[in-house]
């Protein structure tokens, strides 16, 4: 069966299925490659959350100690 390149333009939009945030702003195409960067609503929030988690360890590491 032949094969035939065909190049198309498709608008897509691109939104985060974690908390529904638009991600079009932080989406690249390269080529037949796409690039969406991490969302930075759920950046901060894994952020807040390994702060959370890093102070309890260290909390119980203290506590284990005395
Ligand atoms: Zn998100």
């Amino acid at each position: 069966m032949p094969t035939m390149k065909a190049e198309v333009d498709v608008d897509f939009e691109v939104w985060c299925d974690e908390c529904g945030n638009g991600l079009c702003g932080i989406t690249n195409v390269d080529g037949n490659s796409i690039h969406v960067g991490p969302c930075e609503k759920c950046l901060e929030e894994a952020k807040q959350e390994g702060h959370d988690e890093g102070y309890n360890e260290g909390y119980d590491e203290a506590k284990e100690e005395s």
